[in-house]
């Protein structure tokens, strides 16, 4: 099942994008509830028997999504999205190669031997949807990077969640691009600052419930301009996805609409000999198997 967030007269409803690909069922009005158009209502007040309604669901009020705007569909996020580094070998290593990484001293905390995930976290007000402008904010970086990620939604919250139990407490997945700062992130040391600029977070284009993903196996790309740049699968992941769960949730209770980003391949902007950073007028699409394409361009202000 497919969600979408969409901009109304008024603000933002929550639909279910139906097979013909050309319609929306709206959310609220078919299971009687009120989301705001907000994932995290649809999340706090999910029931087993949801997705049967939804799926089954042909008389509620639908929408032609050709007419839609889509919006990001975990926005507005409670909090910072749960962001993992150097979670594939081959970026771990073109990242330490680039001189870019202040984070690790000297040490290969991705290669083999590694014990701990890189986490760390993007503002909130950093999220944009699908078709809005990346922002260059020309006047901070000269060295603005794109990261193709699968992108985890908790459903059910909770504290101490096991590997075994980490399954159940995915409602969904999507695409998100972490886009980054180099120089912010290298300047700084801690990474908070340079991935967490205005628009430095597309999301969407929307939600795929879990029970339609194969996560350990999907193909990720990216292009620039059209010019594939990463091209790998998550089953490359080095912490998987009930590892990243287990670790976040051991003191931190995850709650339902909380967003964490896996992690990306090979293939960004720093991983070029000379660099190559994005530029207001360039285009980014991030494509995962199952999840759809995300399309943003690069633009000077937003
Ligand atoms: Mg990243």
């Amino acid at each position: 099942m497919k969600i979408v967030r969409y901009r109304t007269d008024r603000d933002a409803a929550l639909g279910v994008l139906r097979e013909d690909g050309r319609s929306v069922t709206g959310i609220d009005a078919a299971l009687g509830i009120e989301t705001g158009g907000e994932i995290c209502q649809l999340l706090d007040q999910w029931q087993p028997g949801f997705r049967a309604r939804l799926e089954g669901n042909d008389a509620e009020e639908v929408v032609p999504a050709g007419e839609l705007e889509l919006l990001a569909p975990c926005a507005p996020l409670r909090r910072n999205v749960f962001c993992v580094g150097k979670n594939y070998r081959e970026h771990a290593l073109e990242f330490e190669r680039s001189g870019f990484d202040a984070s690790d001293s000297g040490r290969t905390q991705a290669a083999p031997g590694a014990e701990l995930p890189v986490i760390f976290t993007k503002a909130t007000t950093s999220v944009v949807g699908p078709g809005e402008g990346i922002c260059a904010h020309t006047a901070l970086t000269q060295a603005l990077d794109y990261e193709a990620e699968l992108a985890v939604v908790i459903g059910t919250g909770g504290r101490g969640i096991t590997r075994e139990a980490a399954w159940q407490h995915v409602f969904g997945y999507t695409i998100l691009n972490d886009i980054t700062a180099r120089d912010l992130q290298q300047g700084h040391k801690q990474w908070f600052i340079g991935k967490s600029l205005d628009t430095f977070c597309p999301l969407g284009p929307w939600l795929v419930t879990a029970d339609e993903i194969q996560p350990q196996n999907l193909a990720i790309r990216s292009w620039v301009n059209g010019e594939v740049r990463q091209d790998a699968n998550t089953s490359d992941l080095i912490f998987d996805i009930p590892t990243l769960i287990a670790t976040i949730s051991a003191g931190i209770t995850l709650l339902p609409g909380d967003v964490i980003a896996t992690g990306t391949p090979s293939g960004v902007g720093l991983g070029f000999d000379p660099p190559r950073f994005l530029k207001p007028g360039d285009v980014v699409t991030v494509e995962i198997e199952g999840l759809g394409r995300l399309t943003n361009p690069v633009v000077v202000q937003s």
